[in-house]
């Protein structure tokens, strides 16, 4: 990166993710308390669900959290410095020789998701490891028959876990997986056992073995309704707002003409688009905040800008900040997407 004399930092960006700390911390105090007897850990995969994992670490881990959940390796490696390697696993588990002697030197630990995985780590010489067992959802994980085989038998097992389908749902199929990972429980041997995800937490006593793994509702997701009380919203993006203007009454606005002035209008173009995750399905539906004031989202969400209106707000000028109304419930409501992807594409551009 080109080094500029005169400025150690880069640019300040003109779009940033609000992150309550507070809230945060809160979430995951709520969440280990509904776990019971059993102690909450964090799923922080996809950098935290977009939030940006290296912020995210170190305050839960402030607030108590000792068990920490990536996909890959590579997030992993960017989050050891911050935890004690071993209270970090990897969901997907080592897929080649390379893992496992990153592994072994790091000392992050791997979940194991099939007899080739358990061997694979064996015979580089094992140790402590969680095991992922398959109770329905058909996707990762060893099954419950592949459970007496030698090769697990003979694994060093922190963690057994076992992850649920649908545990926003009112399903049989909850039921059901808790009743096969009980059965896994009492086949192989084992320090910690581990079902709930944050809707599973709310499903009640028996799904919560020693260890829960929240991601969601971390971060204001709210997985089941009875869960909205004890959540709170986390993350606001904001844009500052590039240019303010007039447009005449018949005038369009963005591509494609979607929106027609009805009447002469003050506007804002504000610095976040489809590019930072803010898609194309807020177009004419979104809404902006700022003051307490409601902006709507005018015409297309284009790349890197977005127009709102600014008839309700006289006083905002270029270089002022606006919020974009973002609770993920009521967001994921009206625009069609899933609060997983409402934060997950949350893009590199803004400051975290
Ligand atoms: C992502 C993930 C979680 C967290 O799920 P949420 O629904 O976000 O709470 C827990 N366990 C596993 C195995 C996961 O992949």
């Amino acid at each position: 990166m080109l080094k500029v004399p005169g400025f150690p930092d880069l640019p300040t960006p003109a779009l940033r993710l609000d992150i309550d700390r507070d809230a945060l911390i809160a979430n995951w105090r709520a969440l280990n308390d509904l776990s019971g007897a059993a102690r909450a850990g964090a799923a922080v995969k996809a950098n935290a669900y977009g939030l940006g994992a290296r912020q995210v670490v170190p305050l839960l881990h402030e607030a108590g959290c000792r068990d920490f959940f990536v996909a890959h390796w590579r997030e992993a490696a960017e989050l050891a410095d911050l935890a004690d390697p071993a209270s970090i696993a990897v969901l997907h588990g080592p897929l080649n020789d390379g893992d496992v002697a990153f592994a072994h030197a790091s000392g992050v630990v791997p979940v194991l998701n099939s007899l080739a995985q358990a061997k694979r780590w064996a015979e580089a010489g094992g140790g402590r490891c969680h095991l992922m067992v398959d109770t329905g959802m058909n996707r990762l994980g060893v099954s419950l028959t592949e459970l007496g085989n030698e090769a697990v038998q003979a694994l060093d097992i922190d963690v057994l876990l076992s992850h649920l389908v649908s545990a926003e749902e009112e399903t049989d199929l909850n039921a059901r997986q808790c009743a096969r990972w009980n059965e896994a429980r009492g086949a192989v041997r084992h320090l910690r056992a581990s079902l709930a995800n944050s809707g599973g937490i709310a499903l009640g006593p028996d799904y919560h073995g020693d260890l829960t793994r929240p991601g969601i509702a971390l971060y204001g997701g709210v997985p089941r309704s009875e869960m909205a009380p004890l959540l709170r919203q986390v993350v606001r993006p904001q844009a500052a707002v590039l240019q303010v203007h007039e447009v005449p009454a018949g005038e369009t606005v963005g591509y494609n003409a979607t929106f027609v002035a009805p009447h002469a209008m003050r506007v804002g173009t504000i610095a976040i688009g489809y590019a930072d995750g803010y898609l194309r399905c807020w177009s004419g539906k979104g809404v902006f905040h700022a003051d307490g004031l409601h902006l709507p989202v005018l015409g297309r969400v284009s790349m890197d800008m977005t127009v709102i209106d600014l008839s309700a707000a006289p006083n905002i000028r270029e270089g002022d900040w606006v919020t974009a109304e973002y609770a993920l419930p009521d967001a994921a409501a009206v625009s069609g997407l899933s609060q997983y992807e409402l934060l997950t594409m949350l893009g590199r551009r803004f400051g975290r």
